[in-house]
């Protein structure tokens, strides 16, 4: 389970940052890209990745603005091109249904692959036996949502030795253990599959946030995330500005990662007001009140390893 950020810049493009788009990679754990945002040229920025549109299957839209959809209708359209023939399902705000089906009908684009559009409300809006996404409305003057992504805990590792010494020859029968199942040997002993197994392996938790300004729905979706992607359009002291646009500070951001417990926060959607020189400074800001503080850099990736 991987971050790559594709875009990270705030409002138009930049040449050291382009507008909004994040992989979350779950290649291990599903042969699956999921993309949050497609801001314009965000089909450029993947060709400058490893990833493979075709891998493409979920697509979360925070909200409408141009700076996170531009990228939308040509991705879709390369995706076609380049061999992509499963589903893609496409989650987000109303008016995402009129905004996709009049881009493709207008320039007379055709799908090789089922398209399925979701305009969302608050709540569980995926659920699956791996994950579960919840989605939580901020405030950015448009309707504009956060992402809580929960990865569902897994069986612990099987305790192999302690089957063998309970008479449990090793074989398929082990994975039929693991795999939650009670099993009867021939002498009759019953197999209880968890005395054979170690704790619950705790799911991840990656919480990425729309556009927004501080506020509560960004705590309870933040809450213990083992990563919290916030944007930071403006630098501390900036709170006033930030207000009156619907968007957050450096330090505003790290309150909400402290507040939630989050173990780890990136700023995103950095205004390009600021320079090379002066990212370092906006990390500062916010690890004044949050530690575990990094900013995002386009193409730059974060492993989120199991705690
Ligand atoms: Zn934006
Ligand atoms: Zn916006």
């Amino acid at each position: 389970m991987d971050i790559l950020f594709l875009g990270t810049g705030a409002g138009i493009p930049a040449k050291l940052r382009n507008v909004t788009s994040i992989a979350l990679k779950l290649l291990e754990e599903r042969g699956a890209i999921w993309l949050f945002d497609a801001g314009e040229a965000t089909q450029h920025q993947i060709l400058h990745t490893s990833i493979k549109p075709r891998r493409i299957e979920k697509i979360f839209i925070t909200h409408l603005h141009g700076d996170h959809i531009y990228g939308l209708p040509g991705l879709l359209a390369s995706r076609s091109f380049q061999g992509g023939e499963t589903e893609v399902i496409i989650y987000g705000p109303k008016g995402l249904k009129d905004y996709i089906s009049i881009s493709l009908t207008v320039s007379q684009t055709y799908l090789k692959y089922p398209l399925k559009i979701v305009e969302i409300d608050e709540g569980v809006i995926f659920e699956d036996e791996q994950f579960i996404v919840e989605a939580r409305l901020l405030e950015h003057g448009i309707p504009s949502y956060g992402y809580r992504i929960i990865e569902k805990d897994k069986p612990g590792t099987l305790l192999a030795e302690r089957l063998v010494e309970a008479g449990v020859q090793p074989g398929p029968i082990f994975r039929k253990i693991k795999e939650g199942e009670t099993i009867t040997l021939d002498d009759g002993t019953i197999i209880v599959p968890t005395d054979f197994l170690g704790p619950d392996i705790k799911g991840r938790i990656v919480t990425i946030l729309g556009d927004t300004r501080y506020c509560d729905n960004a705590i309870l979706l933040a809450k213990d995330a083992d990563l919290l992607i916030h944007e930071a359009t403006f630098s501390k002291g900036e709170e006033k500005l930030a207000f009156d646009y619907f968007h957050s500070t450096t330090h505003q951001a790290a309150e909400v990662a402290k507040l939630a417990g989050s173990k780890q926060l990136c700023l995103t959607h950095i205004s390009s007001r600021y320079d090379r020189q002066s990212w370092g400074e906006l990390v500062a800001e916010a690890q004044e009140v949050f530690a575990n503080t990094d900013i995002a850099e386009d193409f730059k990736e974060i492993s989120i390893v199991f705690k």
